[in-house]
């Protein structure tokens, strides 16, 4: 399978000059199956999500999409995806089930007045809601496993996507200095590709923590000892700038191949 990074920030997205390699949408990532020239699963719907309308060149999109969590960094480019938003798309969105509320109910939360113009029944095509639990389930041809994961403000899961071919975790918004569950462990060990959050630096400790994030070092030591095949540094905070990025890049040290998100790159699984 194919990895296309839409988004890799966190928080809000970043425009300007200074933000231009690495790209300021915030998180998105599709996934194209072996073979498949087309994303069938996205992976949260930042508003890198936007850019998938031009990547399909006028063909709707007929998929899955499932939400780490539903901050809006990972779901405010919903609305905004024109390619799921018409008459012929079929979409299918799963969400972390939290609080006995509808998947439906769960979205309208963020996206209905007076926040936002319309609610989820007012988007085109066939859309589909549904609230997810841990475990294992089939979804778009994957086997995709999730887990819960420490963040804060909401229930929040990583997921570990296999096919026949190679294996990937996504961990865009993670604590693991905060707690760190074995089914998390389990989650991530082993994987070809593992993208994880890395908000943050060491000298950014006390925000991480009290943001519920990780920082570059969390990453590396997770990715080290789950022994991954590559780490992504994923998700980065929208102040942080192509040159302090290409900072970051050369001076992290791992055991394994790390590479920084940036947009618009293509991964392949496994590398
Ligand atoms: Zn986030
Ligand atoms: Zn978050």
């Amino acid at each position: 399978m194919k990895l296309e990074l839409l988004g890799v920030r966190g928080s809000t997205p970043s425009p300007g000059p200074e933000f231009v390699r690495y790209g300021g949408h915030t998180a998105c990532v599709a996934v194209v199956p072996n073979g498949a020239d087309e994303p069938t699963l996205v992976l949260d719907a930042g508003t890198g999500i936007r850019s998938l309308t031009s990547r399909l060149g006028g063909r709707p999109y007929r998929g899955a999409i499932m939400l780490s969590h539903l901050h809006w960094d990972h779901a405010q480019g919903i609305p905004f995806f024109v390619a799921g938003d018409r008459a012929d798309s079929e979409v299918e969105l799963y969400l972390p089930a939290q609080d006995g509320q509808s998947a439906r109910d769960l979205l309208a939360r963020m996206m209905s007045p007076p926040s936002f113009p319309i609610e989820p029944e007012g988007l085109l095509g066939r859309w589909s809601f549904h609230a997810l639990e841990p475990g294992r389930s089939a979804v778009a041809g994957f086997e995709v496993t999730a887990a819960e994961v420490t963040h804060k403000g909401g229930r929040t899961f990583g997921y570990r996507v296999t096919d026949a071919t190679g294996s990937f975790a996504y961990l865009p918004d993670h604590a693991p200095a905060l707690g760190l569950d074995d089914d998390v462990r389990q989650l991530v060990a082993g994987v070809d590709v593992l993208l994880h959050d890395a908000q943050f630096v060491e000298t950014e400790r006390a925000m991480a923590d009290a943001y519920g994030h990780a920082t570059i070092d969390d990453a590396v030591d997770l990715a080290t000892a789950a022994e991954v095949g590559a780490l992504v540094l994923f998700h980065h905070s929208p102040a942080r700038t192509d040159d302090q990025l290409d900072v970051l890049a050369q001076e992290t040290r791992a055991p394994m191949p790390i590479l920084v998100a940036r947009q618009g790159q293509t991964l392949a699984v496994p590398v």
